[in-house]
């Protein structure tokens, strides 16, 4: 066991930010240490959000059909991949999906379009959606993300009951050009920054994957701390087939598992959250990387399919935690009863005329 991360994890604790020498530092962590890193980050978060787990989830308002070309994204213009594309959701269609993610056990909803950005009447829509929203669960919190912000839409939506606004850097400025063209690194920035004078919380973040280097992903996070990032999602790529991205597999478990402790360390107050490719590239590793991560998304992403909401909140149980704002009684049974059943009998391999599990 080697003491060093356990010393930075000290030394932030006391005020003291970390350097980019140490997010390197966890990036490049042999296997030997790597509990010692969550178990670093773990002491970061357990001080800033306890054993809290914020759950959060997606409505997909508009999907596919987007002009811009982010190589990553499956909705992108000229995208082959076979997923869902539809126009706006009508208003009543949008509120009966938020209300399925809150009746999972969700406490903010995120509403999410396709797009390069909105129209001033795709704001109203919108501001209407989460007015009606807030009228029937007063409690929510709403992130909208709606693209590229132009002058006085923060304000609206704002003005109209939105919370936070989501709009990621995704990757380094210095990678940036290499995964979208369409739009520069500065838009993006400007977005965040309207967004956040605007008086909603920025929520922005990146995506892992992309073929960029570890003083890349260092300088994406640094950026989120310097942008003030309240929420910072990270997503692992989803390399869909029908997308520049097709067959990009860069991440391992333990990589995923070092970028979020990377987070943690450079930005311990911060949510961070396991946003996209949590369940395909994190695998069996994602309980621990709950002692790292305070936020995760409920069931399904945008496009693609998540595991089972109830697979998400058992997950949080097993681990000791409890979800942000929920009824606490309801989200830890004491007995376990409502995850126990009865083993399933085995009628398959030695005695039986099935193949065996293997
Ligand atoms: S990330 Fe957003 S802007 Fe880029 S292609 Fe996808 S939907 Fe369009």
């Amino acid at each position: 066991m080697t003491r060093r991360f356990d010393d930075l994890a000290d030394a932030v604790l006391a005020g003291t930010p970390a350097a980019a020498e140490d997010a390197l530092d966890v990036l490049r962590t042999t296997d030997d240490e790597l509990l010692d890193v969550v178990a670093a980050a773990a002491r970061l978060r357990r001080k800033h959000f306890g054993n809290t787990v914020k759950v959060n989830y997606l409505v997909n308002l508009k999907s596919g059909l987007c002009p811009e070309d982010c190589h990553y994204c499956s909705q992108r213009l000229g995208s082959q991949a076979d997923i869902l594309k539809y126009t706006w959701l009508k208003p009543d269609e949008a509120i009966e999906q938020a209300a399925a993610g809150l009746r999972g056990g969700a406490t903010r909803i995120c509403m999410v379009s396709s797009g390069r950005g909105p129209t001033d009447r795709d704001v109203e829509r919108v501001a209407g959606m989460v007015g009606a929203l807030k009228q029937e669960h007063p409690d929510v919190e709403v992130c909208a993300c709606l693209g590229l912000l132009k002058d006085g839409q923060a304000e609206r939506l704002r003005a109209a009951g939105v919370d936070a606004y989501n709009h990621n850097i995704n990757t380094a400025e210095s990678h940036h050009d290499d995964i979208v063209t369409s739009h520069t690194y500065a838009d993006r920035v400007d977005t965040v920054t309207k967004a956040k004078e605007a008086g909603l919380s920025p929520c922005s973040g990146l995506i892992a994957g992309l073929g960029e280097t570890d003083e890349q992903l260092v300088e994406a996070l640094f950026a989120l701390r310097d942008l003030g990032s309240d929420s910072i999602p990270v997503n692992f790529l989803m390399p869909f087939d029908g997308t520049p991205l097709e067959g990009t597999w860069d991440l391992t478990p333990g990589r995923c598992l070092r970028i979020l402790a990377m987070a943690r360390i450079v930005c311990p107050d911060k949510e961070i959250r396991i946003a996209g490719g949590r369940e395909m590239h994190l695998r069996s590793l994602q309980g621990l990387a709950l002692h790292v991560a305070n936020s995760i998304f409920l069931g399904d992403y945008l496009t693609s399919e998540g595991q089972a909401a109830e697979a998400d909140l058992e997950l949080i149980r097993d681990n000791g935690f409890v979800v942000l704002g929920a009824d606490e009684d309801a989200s830890v049974p004491t007995d376990g009863a409502a995850t126990t059943h009865d083993p399933a009998k085995r009628r398959r391999g030695a005695g039986t005329e099935l193949p065996a599990n293997a």
